[in-house]
């Protein structure tokens, strides 16, 4: 057989072997997510080859009348979750969104507000010397909140302290931008709007990890809070095809337009646009029973490891408010975040390492952390609760902390994950949720 063919199958060998893989794992990676069959259904359409550059009905290119259909019921079912004045779906990925934001609000240049990587701060939002989007790509500079290391959040007083400290030196900034990838608290959107009027800043929110649980009222309502624009990722809290939304209040809709098109993007993955629009469905019917459970789930592991002996952050707070646990694992018999990540998914549990506040202080970097991060959207997805949190919980006690053989670990996994393997929460849920699928 010819070379190129045997990689031909070997790469239909590796994703059924993956596929075969998340059936039998406990997958609690934050960012992510499972999406329905309907999903699954709406994103391998001939959709996915065409280019429809532009506004529904304003397209640049033929053969569109469907695709504008299905963007313009994405856009009224988004505008309706999210009690929008105007949405953008366009934008391919949470990061694509925040370029929009980015593009629409600010010049070149213009300095903004965001979160420390260490603080939960995504790579979006950060400067230049980290090779973050908002420094490398738009030149923008960057300050970072004021964060209370205690209260996991941002600190109030000292951020606005340092605000008025930078206009008054004449450093202007342009932007305050809240959200993060470790997001277990809310931000404090509203005690920032009148000094914003004040300097003419604009607020910012990036929902990418919390826009279900926003779209559910289970959080934060950033948009009456104050915020001006709210971008997003459509796959983490929301179990949607990997896409990206902005949301705003109507002055901003044709910067957005513009900053999408021409500006960002060619074409913008028409149909991962009609899976979000499936996803958009099934949330406006399922998300606020979906959501509750998430938070549940989240407070329940967060529980059943700090019964166990495990550090987890912020318990004086009740650890979360989101679907995120943050968990300090220093003094763990394995150390380091790493290790923690590297030995659970041997024993089939994945999660991530993450950087904790304090590890630069002790001389750690984020490749061997002091934290892992948890999330519990993929699992209550697949009907878990409370009592699962807890079975979870001590499945990674026995890696982490006892050391037990991940082999057996391992196998018990597969075996505890044998009664989830359909989504919940959705219309049509017949197909099991990793079925590897062919059509040749
Ligand atoms: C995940 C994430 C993003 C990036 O989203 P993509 O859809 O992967 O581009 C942006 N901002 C925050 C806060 C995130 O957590």
């Amino acid at each position: 057989m010819s070379d190129h063919k045997k990689l031909y199958d070997e790469v239909f060998g590796l994703l059924e072997k993956h596929d075969t893989w998340m059936q039998n794992t406990i997958n609690l990676i934050a960012s992510e997510n499972v999406s329905s069959p309907a999903v699954r259904s709406a994103i391998v359409s001939d959709f996915r080859d065409r280019y429809a550059e532009g506004w529904p009905g304003e397209r640049v290119y033929a053969g569109c009348k469907y695709i504008d259909e299905v963007e313009l019921i994405c856009i009224e079912l988004a505008e309706r979750l999210f009690k929008a004045e105007f949405a953008d779906v366009r934008p391919v990925s949470g990061v694509v969104a925040n370029l929009v934001m980015y593009t629409a609000v600010m010049a070149p240049l213009d300095r903004m507000m965001a979160l420390s990587i260490a603080h939960g701060g995504h790579i979006s939002h950060a400067r230049k010397n980290l090779g973050g989007t908002a420094g490398a790509i738009r030149g923008h500079k960057v300050r970072n909140w004021i964060f209370d290391d205690n209260e996991f959040n941002i600190d109030v007083d000292a951020s606005m302290k340092l605000i008025k400290k930078m206009h008054a030196d004449g450093k202007e900034i342009k932007l305050l931008l809240f959200g993060g990838s470790v997001f277990p608290f809310p931000h404090p959107v509203k005690e920032f709007r009148e000094i914003a009027d004040e300097y003419e800043m604009k607020i910012g929110y990036d929902s990418a990890h919390v826009s279900g649980l926003i779209a559910a009222g289970l959080f934060q309502d950033p948009l009456r809070e104050g915020a001006d624009i709210m971008t997003a990722s459509t796959h983490k809290t929301m179990p949607g095809p990997q896409h990206g939304i902005v949301l705003s209040k109507a002055e901003f809709a044709e910067p957005i337009k513009k900053a999408s098109f021409p500006g960002m993007l060619s074409n913008h993955h028409l149909h991962n646009v009609a899976g979000l629009a499936v996803v958009l469905a099934e949330l406006t019917e399922f998300g606020d029973a979906y959501m509750d459970q998430i938070l549940k789930n989240a407070k329940a592991l967060a529980q059943a490891l700090h019964e166990r002996g495990w550090k987890v952050i912020a318990e004086h707070k009740g650890f979360t408010e989101s679907h995120v646990v943050l968990a300090d694992i220093s003094d763990s018999p394995m150390k380091n975040g790493r290790t923690v990540e590297e030995e659970l998914e041997n024993a089939n549990i994945v999660i991530n390492r993450n950087l904790l506040p304090w590890d630069k202080k002790m001389g750690r970097d984020y490749k061997t952390p002091g934290g892992i991060r948890l999330g519990t959207s993929e699992m209550t997805r697949l009907g878990m609760k409370e009592s699962e949190m807890d079975a979870i919980a001590e499945l990674m006690h026995r890696v982490v902390m006892k050391g037990e053989d991940v082999n057996k670990i391992a196998a018990e996994v597969a075996e505890f994950r044998k009664d989830y393997q359909k989504v919940h929460y959705a219309f049509d849920t017949d197909t099991p949720a990793y079925a590897h699928l062919r059509f040749m």
